[in-house]
């Protein structure tokens, strides 16, 4: 087997929400494979500090400050970042929000600002970048989904609704952009502690609920993400469209 299989060098890599746990951890291993690497977040001061960190070790790195629910702002910067860098040959599309609550007591302004950030934020970011490469018949498009497509938990309904949703979505865009050589997959991690999830993480009747359900029995770490993703960016999955893979240290394969 060639390390060419795994290779990024030459490739610009864009993931959306990279300023902090999953994302940061993927921004940072698709550049230890050799990606330019382009780092997304609403906040132009993290996305800043997060550029400079991974420039101050030796990589290529490159700051877009856009919210994932604007239509205007991913069209502009989209267009900036491939004039300015070159063609986006990777996106991992891994901006996401968290709101808990019963679905009783959920009110439309969150449950549609969970839908947007979710679900229609890989949509609108998804559909940019990936104009260019349909025209280019070159792409990698990588969707972090999540336990929640495949299995509900209680007081995170919306989140459920639109990871479910991301998985369908990972199997539209895989179904009208494979012709065109652009591969079209999905990651749905499970438990990796993050900013995202600290109600989960501080909670010790929750711990010792996942750690049993685990069969690795314990949270994953970031960057246990990142063998997935160098795959599904990288030349070796080129013959691979439309999957989700499940990195969860075999939660979905027990009862
Ligand atoms: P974090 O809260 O640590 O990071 C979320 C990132 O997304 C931040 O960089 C945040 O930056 C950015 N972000 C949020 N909203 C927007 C927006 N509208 N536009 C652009 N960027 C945005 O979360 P995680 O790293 O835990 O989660 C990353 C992804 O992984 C999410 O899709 C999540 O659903 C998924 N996931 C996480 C799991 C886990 O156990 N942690 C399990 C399964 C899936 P800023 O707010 O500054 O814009």
């Amino acid at each position: 087997m060639s390390d060419a299989l795994f290779d990024l060098a030459g490739r610009t890599a864009l993931v959306t929400g990279a300023t902090s746990g999953i994302g940061l951890a993927l921004a940072r291993g698709l550049a230890e494979a050799g990606a330019s690497v382009v780092v997304n977040g609403r906040d132009g001061a993290r996305v800043a500090s997060t550029v400079a960190a991974l420039c101050g070790d030796g990589f290529t790195s490159h700051g877009a400050v856009f919210d994932v629910t604007v239509r205007d702002e991913i069209e502009r910067d989209v267009r900036r970042i491939e004039a300015e860098f070159g063609p986006i040959d990777v996106l991992i599309n891994n901006a996401g929000i968290q709101r808990r609550g019963p679905l009783l007591d959920v009110d439309l302004a969150v449950w549609d600002e969970v839908i947007r950030t979710n679900l229609t934020g890989v949509f609108l970011v998804g559909q940019a970048v990936a104009r260019g490469m349909v025209a280019r018949r070159r792409g990698k498009i990588v969707n972090i989904a999540s336990l929640a497509s495949e299995l509900a938990r209680a007081t995170i309904g919306p989140y459920v609704a639109a990871k479910g949703a991301v998985k369908q979505l990972t199997r539209a865009m895989c179904v009208e952009w494979a012709g065109a050589n652009v591969q079209v997959n999905a990651i749905g991690p499970g438990y990796f502690a993050t900013p995202l999830n600290t109600a989960l993480q501080d909670d010790p009747s929750f711990n010792t609920w996942l750690t049993a359900r685990t069969p690795a029995g314990r949270w994953g770490k970031p960057e246990e993400l990142v063998g997935t993703a160098v795959f599904l960016a990288s030349p070796a999955s080129d013959f691979v469209n439309g999957q989700v893979i499940y990195v969860d240290g075999g939660l979905l394969a027990s009862m």
